[in-house]
């Protein structure tokens, strides 16, 4: 137990320390995949095969906590956590409107690796380290943060179809999506994405969601950033009033 404890406290500490770190580097180095995939740069794997590589431990490390017996509501913490994974791991890929593009083998193994940290991590926090007894269920922490969780959820996931519903079959070029948040901001999936692990912080109210709250927004700040610059640069028209990932704010 006291090796599991040292690892837990060991791996969080590298999370929050490295997330800052990760939010600076992404403003000036552009991960090279999806619109920035370049073809022949780097050893690369088709990106739907790269999804699911990179995605499938966080299905399966976070019940490696569950080895030790949990209380029951730890258990629905567990299910919002895969209700997330399996969506990710074995719905997004499938969607996919251009699953050939070449994603980077070592951006697979950066995001592998992270996984697998984060759902040690938080398995371990679900099941040692805090103890969500049935009454948690009913707690106003839990209620609200289920609450973001989900409507994360759905911010992503609508956001995601209105961007995969841009390209008929066979098409693989960009256009300005339209609509909803998109009204407002270039990439609400993002925002939708960090609302929802903002949720999950609040709901387990544990330094472990904590972290991944922090690691995804220092993720997908500068990756929102980004993508904004590239709509303007690609488009004359682009709507001057939108935002890159909070309305009216950045
Ligand atoms: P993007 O918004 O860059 O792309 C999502 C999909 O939509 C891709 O298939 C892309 O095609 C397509 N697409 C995007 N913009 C357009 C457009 N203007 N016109 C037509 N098609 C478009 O998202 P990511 O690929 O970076 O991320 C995918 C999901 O993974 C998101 O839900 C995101 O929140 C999540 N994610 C979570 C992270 C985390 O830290 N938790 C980290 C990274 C992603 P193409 O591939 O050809 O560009």
């Amino acid at each position: 137990m006291s090796n599991l404890l040292f690892w837990y406290h060991t791996l969080l500490t590298v999370i929050f320390v490295l997330a800052p770190i990760v939010f600076f580097a992404l403003l000036f180095i552009t991960a090279p995949y999806g619109r920035y995939a370049q073809n022949k740069k780097f050893f690369s794997v088709p990106s739907r095969a790269g999804w699911i590589i990179m995605e499938l431990p966080a299905v399966f490390v976070i019940l490696s906590g569950f080895l030790f017996t949990a209380p029951a509501a730890a258990y629905v913490l567990l299910l919002m956590w895969e209700f997330h994974y399996l969506q990710r791991t074995f719905v997004f890929p499938m969607q996919l409107r251009n699953p050939l593009k070449p994603m980077p083998v070592w951006i697979i193994a950066m995001g592998n690796i992270f996984n697998i940290i984060n759902g040690f991590v938080n398995g371990v926090s679900l099941t040692v380290i805090h103890h969500y007894e049935i009454s948690w269920l009913v707690d106003t922490r839990f209620l609200v943060g289920a609450f973001l969780f989900f409507s994360g959820f759905a911010i992503n996931h609508h956001a995601d179809w209105v961007l995969r519903n841009l390209r008929k079959p066979g098409e693989s070029g960009y256009k300005i999506p339209q609509g909803k948040l998109y009204q407002w901001v270039s990439c609400p999936n993002y925002l939708g994405e960090i609302v929802q692990w903002l949720g999950w912080a609040i709901a387990t109210w544990s330094l472990a969601g904590g972290a991944f709250f922090v690691w995804t927004a220092a993720n997908l700040a500068p990756r929102a950033l980004r993508h904004h610059r590239w709509y303007g640069e690609m488009f004359a028209d682009y709507p001057k009033t939108r935002r890159a990932l909070i309305p009216w704010v950045l």
